[in-house]
């Protein structure tokens, strides 16, 4: 399943997931994230910087030190933070 970045449109209208941006993991067919499932504050899709080359535990440290959060999709329009 491919994960996909995103951050806060405008960095006066986000709460403290999508300040620094997060990541979904999403399925390919799903229609890209629009709003932050916590604020509902409009939200970009990112390029990730780190998506080739390196294994799924190195690119969860980096995130993570990055401080990302990561979501995963549970339901439709349901998300759960693993971090
Ligand atoms: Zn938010």
């Amino acid at each position: 399943m491919p994960v996909y970045r995103y951050k806060a449109k405008i960095e006066g209208k986000s709460c403290n997931l999508c300040k620094k941006g997060f990541e979904v993991l999403q399925n390919i067919n799903d229609r890209p994230l629009e709003n932050c499932p916590e604020c509902g504050a409009e939200v970009i899709r990112i390029f990730s910087e780190f998506s080739i080359g390196f294994s799924k535990t190195d690119l969860d440290r980096r995130a993570r030190e990055k401080g990302f959060h990561k979501l995963k999709k549970v339901d439709k329009g349901k998300y759960e933070k693993l971090y």
